[in-house]
């Protein structure tokens, strides 16, 4: 057995289809509807009795379906199914998950629009949801309720880089025959979930497993029992809310996925090296890689030690006209965008107390221990990181002199 998690070069071969005109891709199939030749087949397609027939695209497209199934073999899950944007894979998934009356135990360190929509959209269907430190197992059993139906989490978190302990939130959920569920965008083939034992991975694919920004995407890695209750014509959430991934999308994503191991590497290599650095400049850095990292021990024990730490550090600049100073400062010196995002060739930085994270209120981001002066990077493939070091220091010191 390899002790790599997943390696695109043996293991995409295995669960694709080949191109009918033997190309080394597999042919995109560019079709809403399917053809059957006979009328039985499509009476039992429609009842989930057939094996490998397509009905209608918005249930399953040949595209869609090769990179699920590289997903989940990434994962190592039984099944995936791929959506058209990460939110659409979180809400889903939920929307699956809970019914009215249900209540929800959640990070209260989250992506924003995650953030908004368990506090400001579900009370509209009276789902009920608790923001906790998931950080702190005895935070998340306390709040435990007869009703918890799911503990959500991330596993590096927004913009602090806390690391949450999954093997530990999967033992209290299934105590508690609750749901465990991790949104894993910043860490694909660096952490594994589902092997830590959370039940459901969900993903922005926009970021590191497309890597190139040209698209919107996101993915659910489950069991077949989820997926395929989620795609159900009767009553899976996916199935009759929508959000499709189109296939020519599905089929370049999963053309970018040949090369997501090296991207993350570099990504982690380039991150490490500045983190280091900076913080030999005394520059008040967080990165999960760094000893001085209160969760660097547990991200060591639950990572794949080949990929690296991730391509995510933070910088404090501790007030946000100073962090908007160094933004600037930063464009201007070509060290990458002044961007929302991540998983980019470039460089990309942003403050998240007036972007990302603005959906989440003043108070909460100080108890979070956010300051307004952080600025969030997600660091770039750059082949000379020295240079961007360089030129980071260079900005850093017009700003903080
Ligand atoms: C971007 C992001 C999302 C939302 O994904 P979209 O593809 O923008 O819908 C969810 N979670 C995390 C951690 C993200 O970074």
């Amino acid at each position: 057995m390899s002790n790599k998690n997943f390696d695109p070069a043996s293991e995409i071969q295995d669960i694709l289809v080949f191109g009918e005109f033997g190309g080394v891709n597999p042919s995109i199939t560019d079709s809403a509807t399917y053809t059957f030749l006979h009328a039985k087949t499509m009476s039992e397609t429609f009842e989930g009795k057939t094996e490998g027939c397509y009905l209608y695209s918005r249930h399953w497209n040949p595209s869609a379906k090769n990179l699920s199934n590289a997903l989940a073999k990434m994962e190592g899950t039984e099944a995936a199914w791929v959506t058209g944007s990460g939110m659409a894979a979180i809400t889903c998934t939920l929307l699956q998950l809970c019914n009215s009356g249900d209540h929800i135990i959640a990070a209260m360190t989250i992506y924003g629009g995650t953030f908004a929509f368990l506090k400001n959209y579900l009370p509209k269907f009276n789902i009920d949801v608790t923001f906790v430190d998931t950080t702190n197992e005895e935070k998340v059993k306390a709040a435990i309720k007869p009703n918890t139906k799911v503990i959500y989490t991330e596993t590096l978190n927004n913009p602090l880089l806390q690391v949450a302990d999954i093997k530990k939130l999967a033992l209290i959920a299934d105590k508690n025959n609750i749901k465990l569920v991790v949104d894993n965008t910043f860490t694909p083939m660096i952490i594994s979930p589902k092997k830590l034992g959370a039940h459901i991975v969900v993903y922005s694919m926009t970021k590191f497993i497309n890597g190139t920004n040209d698209c919107v995407a996101g993915a659910i890695c489950a069991s077949e029992e989820f997926i395929n209750a989620l795609i159900s014509v009767n009553d899976g959430t996916a199935m009759l809310l929508g959000p499709v991934l189109d296939p020519l999308r599905a089929s370049s994503i999963l053309k970018n996925m040949h090369t997501l191991h090296i991207r993350m590497q570099q990504h982690s290599k380039n991150a490490m090296y500045l983190a280091e650095n900076l913080e030999k400049e005394k520059v008040d850095v967080k990165y999960p890689g760094l000893k001085s990292h209160k969760d660097n021990g547990l991200m060591t024990k639950m990572m794949d030690k080949s990929m690296g730490y991730g391509g995510m550090i933070a910088i404090n600049l501790v007030t946000q006209a100073k962090a908007q100073q160094f933004m600037e400062l930063m464009q201007d010196e070509k060290v990458g965008y002044l961007a929302v995002s991540l998983g980019f060739y470039k460089t990309l930085f942003s403050c998240p107390g007036s972007s990302t994270s603005s959906e989440v209120p003043e108070e909460l981001q100080k108890e979070m221990g956010m300051s307004e002066g952080m600025v969030r990077f997600s660091v770039g493939l750059d082949h000379d990181i020295e240079r961007t070091f360089k030129r980071i220091m260079l900005c850093y010191k017009k700003v903080m002199k």
